[in-house]
């Protein structure tokens, strides 16, 4: 099981939006259109329709991330809140799977 909780809050902390490996991402941009849609709702979707808090869900549903770019997790508040830094993998979670 993953240290992070896959819930609304720690999604809004969640800076993966911003990130550059997902930001030309054709599968994820199709994704970021219905979060708005989720945040009023206040219900969390399927783990594979939110593109980010991949710490506690695991490997990206999209096939079209560019791994040549910088992960930005060390940067995230969950990143410290959560400790990640001494647990595994050591960010790219939407690439290596939740963080444990
Ligand atoms: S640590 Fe990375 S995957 Fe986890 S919430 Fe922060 S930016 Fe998103
Ligand atoms: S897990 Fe890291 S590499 Fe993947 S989208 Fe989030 S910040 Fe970027």
């Amino acid at each position: 099981m993953s240290k992070v909780d896959f819930s609304m809050e720690n999604l809004q902390k969640c800076i993966c939006k911003t990130c550059p490996v997902q930001a030309e991402s054709a599968c994820v941009k199709e994704k970021m259109r219905k979060i708005p849609e989720m945040l009023e709702s206040g219900e969390m979707a399927d783990t594979e329709m939110v593109p980010g808090l991949y710490c506690a869900s695991g490997k990206t549903a999209c096939p079209d991330l560019d791994m040549s770019k910088m992960c930005q997790c060390n940067e995230c508040p969950i990143w410290e809140e959560c400790d990640l830094v001494s647990g595994e993998p050591l960010g790219y979670y939407c690439r290596d799977g939740e963080a444990r």
